[in-house]
């Protein structure tokens, strides 16, 4: 053979090994987010292809592998956040390419770790990056709901639903509530023609919801995911029940009600380094302003969400007695709402309601992954995405140790921090 041709065979199989080296990932912590107990000493192989190759304490691990070792560390599941947005409203229009603008609002939740985000309400742009950016580039992965439908027949809401389906979407999403009395309630012979469209195109339908009554008739209706609490009256035996017969799930968005009201005064996270580690200089501007406060002090609708909240707290913790599941949501990505910071406030916030720190992050991983019926993540499992956290500290002992994370990876890759 030609010498110039060996060479060159030589170097494709250089590069093709370097290519198809595994990484190894020693000596760490494990809690793989299916519900069993943290394995010490533990290791993680991820193959090329960016999933778990091989995971556990006996693990060998290949010949070529770069071998990281996490000494001390712990490693869980990426977070999945089961309501969150990637659209345009957080900033000014106009400020940025839109494209851009959710580019860099999937970097910020994967800095996180927020590593799966179902955005349920946004434009059609999102689908575009979903198929062929995230997950990539140290962005979250995302799925789209498309914009909520609210229509006024049942021509109209099947109509709307079957254009929304036709632009690729992963669910649908569909809006029940008249905010407190000031805005259009559709009407729910309507409401049953998303349904059933939906569910004719295989889709399942997550709900913006508020009161307890009509939470109810959505589970009749065959709602998958409550993507809000209920916040006007305790959770009854009636509702727990027509959960658990319609294998409901609830994502609680404690976050959101916050969000209402917190901005009266100054809040104390905007001290908070971890708020300041990934910088939002124009919105944390924005929610400092004299106007935005002054709007909230005197919001009648503030004070009525701080009630609500009330509710919601007791409800979340009424329902995970019940031992229904809940995927873990915070409706981050609007105005005021932080994208990946108010992640870790609403884990926080689960286990100041009564959930231990063990439930709050089932309900942020394989709790959530099955909510949205994602079975390639949620839980470290070889074949699954190699999307998962480090921290420092265990957050299994102390919630708040969510904010020690050392780094994050989405499909082995790890995610960068600018
Ligand atoms: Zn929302």
């Amino acid at each position: 053979m030609n010498k110039k041709i060996v060479l060159l065979l030589l170097v494709i199989s250089s590069f093709i090994s370097a290519a198809q080296a595994e990484t190894a990932f020693t000596d760490a912590m494990i809690w793989d987010g299916s519900g069993a107990p943290l394995v010490e000493n533990a290791t993680i192989v991820v193959g090329n292809d960016g999933r778990i190759s091989a995971i556990g304490q006996n693990v060998s691990i290949p010949q070529n592998a770069e071998v990281i070792s996490l000494a001390g560390k712990y490693i869980l599941p990426g977070f999945i956040n089961a309501h969150g947005h990637i659209n345009s409203f957080w900033d000014e229009p106009g400020d940025e390419d839109i494209y851009d603008y959710m580019r860099s609002s999937l970097k910020r939740y994967a800095r996180y770790g927020v590593t799966t985000v179902n955005s349920l309400g946004d434009t059609s742009e999102l689908i575009e990056i979903r198929d062929n950016e995230a997950g990539t580039e140290g962005m979250a992965r995302v799925l789209a709901s498309g914009p909520r439908v609210v229509a006024r027949t049942t021509e109209l809401a099947a109509e709307d639903t079957q254009m929304i389906i036709a632009t690729g979407v992963d669910s649908i999403k569909i809006g029940i509530d008249d905010a407190l009395g000031m805005e259009y309630k559709m009407p729910w012979d309507a409401a049953q023609a998303v349904h059933d469209t939906a569910e004719a195109n295989g889709l399942s339908v997550a709900a913006h919801m508020f009161y307890l009554e009509d939470t109810k008739r959505l589970l009749e209706m065959g709602t998958h995911i409550l993507a809000h609490s209920v916040r006007d009256e305790t959770a009854d035996g009636k509702f727990l029940n027509l959960m658990r017969s319609r294998n409901a799930c609830y994502s609680p968005t404690l976050m959101r009600e916050v969000s209402t009201f917190i901005y009266a005064e100054e809040p104390a996270f905007l001290e908070d380094e971890f708020f300041q580690r990934y910088p939002h200089p124009g919105q944390t501007q924005r929610v400092l302003g004299e106007d935005f406060i002054n709007r909230m002090a005197n919001s009648r609708s503030a004070a009525l969400y701080k009630i609500a909240l009330e509710q919601a707290i007791k409800n979340v913790k009424i329902i995970s007695d019940a031992n229904l599941p809940i995927a873990l949501g915070t409706d981050s990505g609007i105005q005021a709402r932080f994208p990946g910071y108010f992640e870790h406030m609403e884990l926080w916030m689960m286990v100041d309601a009564g959930l231990t720190p063990s439930d709050a992050l089932l309900s942020a991983t394989s709790v959530a992954a099955n909510c949205l019926d994602l079975d390639d993540r949620g839980s470290l499992v070889a074949g699954r995405w190699a999307d998962f956290i480090v921290f420092d500290e265990n957050p299994l002992e102390d919630i708040q140790a969510t904010r020690s994370i050392e780094s994050v990876y989405i499909a082995g890759e790890k995610v960068s921090e600018n």
